[in-house]
């Protein structure tokens, strides 16, 4: 394995990720203008206001097969041959039960004052009009009693969720067709180097391409921010000021990447210093550079290191739960991590937290098992490509193969 490029920095006075975590989210406050959209714009947003239920769900009692509505005081045991005085699609509403008759029903139709259960047709056998019952019949059995799924007046969405498919769904079974969410978080980033060149040009001598544009654009994306990108900005104090500047006017958060160490091509804590506050911090993370933080007239700063590893890292560590919070979301700011069998040693303890590449893949009996991506080093881009997530291996701890570890899934961290 190669190593990191950041074992110069010293292990003193390096802050914890949970101290610098906890600083940042108890600056982070929460967009506060609402408005209504139509569901179909929903996915996605933060539920701002509770939501309650106006109806029942479902409305009435109703049949969940298709069969047959029956009064069990009718039946006498298995082999009850009864006639068949109503037909009840789903649809349509059945009239009072004729005593000592059936009503053919179909799912989702109102079971018929009278009838206390329904029997599956798979155990009737039908000639004309009279049905022979071939079973034993519960009262109750297959009804959906009236609001058992959501109760009128009752609150069925709670303020700070996340909008998934399957609330909208929720919400539109009740009848609900806009929902209270929190506007989107305005999102300003630039790219700090004078070695960057945009895709789709031609490379001159020293350049790279600007990969971390799309990076933290796609993750802000994912998180439903509206991004406006200030693009690459030369290493210089003056162009510096200016985007931040820029940014800070339009954005209720500036990110950037690249620039925040010390040297002296390195603008963006001088920059921040001179137009508002900044906390630089060498944190006990790898791959970890230093991470700023700091406001402008008010608007949040977060610088993250250039390497673009460090940066998905920093960004999914500290950047995430800061943008979650201020979005308006109140639960799940950090993903919940998997614990699984670890394919790997990780014999030499580091006093820094490290989240490493990694794949989490069942083995031939079922067991999900972490594997970690041949190199360490904070400038493969292709590592974070080929991972579905990141093992967590914590301070000071030592892994041998078949050991549990830590591992954040991609799939609730890029959603
Ligand atoms: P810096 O944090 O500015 O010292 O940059 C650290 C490393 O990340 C250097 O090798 C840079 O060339 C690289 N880098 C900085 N910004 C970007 C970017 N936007 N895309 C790809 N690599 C970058
Ligand atoms: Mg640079």
């Amino acid at each position: 394995m190669s190593d990191c490029g950041c074992s110069s920095i010293p292990t003193q006075n390096l802050k914890s990720i949970d101290d610098a975590l906890e600083l940042m989210l108890s600056q982070a406050k929460s967009v506060t203008e609402i408005e209504m959209v139509d569901l179909s714009d929903a996915l996605g947003r933060v539920l701002a206001q509770p939501v309650a239920s106006q109806v029942n769900v479902p409305p009435w009692d109703n049949s969940a097969m298709d069969g047959y509505a029956v009064n069990t005081a009718d039946l006498n045991g298995s082999g009850s041959r009864l006639r068949v005085s109503q037909r009840i699609p789903a649809g349509a509403t059945g009239t009072q039960l004729e005593p000592g008759t059936v009503a053919r029903i179909f799912t989702g139709a109102p079971v018929p004052p009278g009838a206390n259960a329904v029997v599956i047709q798979e155990v009737c056998e039908a000639e004309g009009d009279w049905v022979t019952i071939n079973d034993e019949v519960k009262e109750g059995a297959n009804i959906r009693l009236a609001g058992e799924d959501s109760k009128e007046g009752q609150q069925i969405l709670a303020p700070g969720v996340r909008l998934g498919p399957q609330h909208l769904g929720l919400a539109a079974s009740v009848g609900v067709a806009q929902l209270p969410v929190y506007r989107k978080l305005q999102v300003a980033l630039f790219s700090s180097g004078d070695e960057l060149v945009m895709p789709g040009n031609a490379l001159g001598p020293g350049q790279i391409y600007n990969s971390n544009q799309f990076t933290l654009t796609g993750l802000l994306e994912k998180l439903g921010c509206d991004v406006t990108n200030l693009g690459i900005v030369e290493d210089t104090f003056d162009a510096t000021c200016d985007a931040l500047a820029r940014g800070a006017k339009q954005a209720d958060l500036v990110l950037a990447s690249g620039g925040v160490s010390v040297g002296e091509e390195d603008h963006v804590k001088p920059a921040v210093e001179k137009l508002g506050s900044l906390d630089l911090w060498k944190i006990a993370i790898r791959p970890g550079k230093p991470l700023a933080f700091g406001h402008i007239d008010g608007t949040p700063f977060i610088g993250t290191p250039g390497n673009p590893v460090s940066l998905f890292v920093t960004f999914c560590v500290f950047a995430r739960p800061f943008i979650l919070k201020s979005q308006g979301m109140s639960e799940g700011l950090l993903p919940t991590p998997i614990t699984a069998t670890a394919d790997f040693d990780w014999p030499k303890p580091d006093k820094r937290r490290e989240f490493a590449r990694a794949q989490l893949n069942l083995d031939a009996n079922g067991q999900a098992q972490v594997s970690l991506f041949s190199s360490r080093s904070s400038g493969v881009i292709s590592s974070v490509a080929w991972a579905n997530g990141l093992a967590v291996i914590a301070e000071n701890q030592v892994i041998a193969k078949g050991d549990s570890v830590q591992f954040w899934p991609f799939n609730e961290l890029l959603q």
